[in-house]
C-alpha cells in the first residue's frame, strides 16, 4: 500500500520533541497567542527572509485577511490563477472583490505571465499568484507587471514552504505571502493553520488585529475582525518540523527527480517541467497523460494512491458561474482533463518509487 501522503513516519521521527512539547504547552495551559505561536513566527520569519510572520488559522485565512489588509474590497478585480485549490479564489470573494482567471503555462501550470497584461483594467487592484505544485510563478515578470500598472502583488505560498527564486523565498517578494499548515502541506501541523508573512510592520500589526476581533487592545475593537489565530499546540508541532524543513523539500526533490529519470522514455507520459527560474519543492509530483483512467485503475489495483489535482478549473466551477459566464481558458481545461498526480512525500522509499513507475510502464508498455 503507497498512499499519497505518509505523515505517520514524519511524526515518529521527531515524535519524542513533538510530544515533549506538546506536554510542555499543556502545563503552560497559555493556549491562545501563547509562547509557541510568537516563537513560530519569529523562527518562520527568520527561515523566510521576511520582518513579520503572522499566525493564523488556516491558508485559507492567510489568503483572505492579507487581501484585506491590502486594502482590496468591493469593486476591485484580482487577477489569478484557475488551475488551483478553491481557497485562492474564495478569498477575493470573501473581501468583496471578483476573481478574474487568467490561463496558464502549459509545462509548469503556474500563470502564464504573458496573458495577465491583456485581463488588467482599471479596476484590477491585485495580482494573485500561486506557486502550484510548489514551483515559484515568475515573481520577476509579475512584480514587473504590478509595478507599471500600480497593483499589489499577493503570493499564495500554501504549496511552497522552502520554495526559492536565487535567495529569496516564496512569500517574501509580494506585499504578502500566504502560507498553510494543512497536514499534508510541505510543512504541515497536526490539523489548519495557516501564516502571513510581510515586510511591512504596519500590515503585520493590520493583520495582527484583523485576527484577533479586530482588537488591538483587550476590549478595544476598531474594526470588524476574525477569530482566526494560529493554535498554540498546532504552533508546538511546526516549531519542531520547521528545523527539518530543508531536508522534508529534499527528499521531495529526491523523489521527484527519481520519478522523472524513470518515466522520461515512457510513451504518452509529461513529466513535470521545472522552468529554472526558482527551486520546485514539489508540494505535487503531476504530469500529463491521455491514458489516466487507465493508469489509476491500475494502481489502484497494485493498492498504490494517485489523484487529479484538479480536475476542474475554477472558471468551470458552479459557485463562480456567474464570474465566469462563456470564459474559456483552453490550457487549464486541456491539463484538467490529462493530469495526474503520484505519490510523494519525503520518506517516500526509491523502491517504492520504482514500483509505481514499473505499474505505469505495465499499462503503456
Ligand atoms: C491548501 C491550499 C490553500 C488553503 O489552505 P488551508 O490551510 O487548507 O485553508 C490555499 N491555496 C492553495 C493553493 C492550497 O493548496
Amino acid at each position: 500500500m503507497i498512499p499519497m501522503v505518509d505523515l505517520k513516519g514524519q511524526y515518529l521521527a521527531i515524535k519524542d520533541e513533538i510530544d515533549r512539547g506538546l506536554l510542555e504547552a499543556l502545563e503552560q495551559t497559555q493556549f491562545i497567542l501563547g509562547p509557541n505561536v510568537r516563537a513560530l513566527e519569529e523562527e518562520t520569519a527568520a527561515y523566510l527572509g521576511v520582518e513579520h510572520a503572522v499566525g493564523v488559522a488556516s491558508g485559507t485565512d492567510a489568503l483572505h485577511l492579507a487581501l484585506l489588509a491590502a486594502g482590496i474590497g468591493e469593486g476591485d478585480e484580482v487577477i489569478t490563477t484557475p488551475f488551483t485549490f478553491i481557497a485562492t479564489a474564495e478569498a477575493i470573494l470573501y473581501v468583496g472583490a471578483t476573481p478574474v482567471f487568467v490561463d496558464i503555462d502549459p509545462k509548469t501550470f503556474n500563470i502564464d505571465v504573458a496573458q495577465i497584461e491583456a485581463a488588467i483594467t482599471p479596476r484590477t487592484k491585485a495580482l494573485l499568484p500561486v506557486h502550484l505544485f510548489g514551483q515559484p510563478a515568475d515573481m520577476a515578470a509579475i512584480q514587473a507587471l504590478a509595478d507599471k500598472h500600480g497593483l499589489v502583488v499577493v503570493e499564495d505560498c500554501a504549496q511552497s514552504f522552502g520554495a526559492t527564486i536565487g535567495e529569496k523565498q516564496t512569500g517574501a517578494m509580494g506585499v504578502a505571502g500566504c502560507f498553510s499548515f494543512f497536514p499534508s502541506k510541505n510543512l504541515g501541523c497536526f490539523g489548519d493553520g495557516g501564516l502571513i508573512t510581510t515586510h511591512s510592520a504596519e500590515t503585520a500589526e493590520h493583520l495582527r488585529v484583523l485576527r484577533n476581533h479586530g482588537s488591538w487592545q483587550r476590549y478595544h475593537h476598531s474594526e470588524l475582525g476574525f477569530n482566526s489565530r494560529l493554535d498554540e499546540l498546532q504552533a508546538v508541532i511546526l516549531r519542531a518540523k520547521l528545523k527539518h524543513i530543508d531536508e522534508y523539500n529534499a527528499g521531495r526533490r529526491r523523489v521527484a527527480h527519481r520519478y522523472s529519470a524513470a518515466l522520461a522514455g515512457i510513451g504518452d507520459i509529461t513529466p513535470p517541467h521545472e522552468d529554472g527560474i526558482g527551486r520546485h519543492v514539489y508540494h505535487q509530483y503531476t504530469l500529463l497523460t491521455s491514458e489516466r483512467d487507465a493508469i489509476q485503475q491500475a494502481l489502484q489495483e497494485a493498492q498504490i494512491a494517485s489523484a487529479v489535482y484538479y480536475p476542474i478549473p475554477l472558471h468551470r466551477q458552479q459557485v463562480f458561474a456567474q464570474q465566469c459566464e462563456g470564459v474559456s481558458l483552453p490550457v487549464s481545461e486541456a491539463v484538467a482533463s490529462r493530469c495526474l498526480s503520484l505519490p510523494i512525500y519525503p520518506e517516500l522509499a526509491d523502491e517504492q518509487v520504482d514500483r509505481v513507475v514499473e505499474v505505469i510502464r505495465g499499462v503503456l508498455g
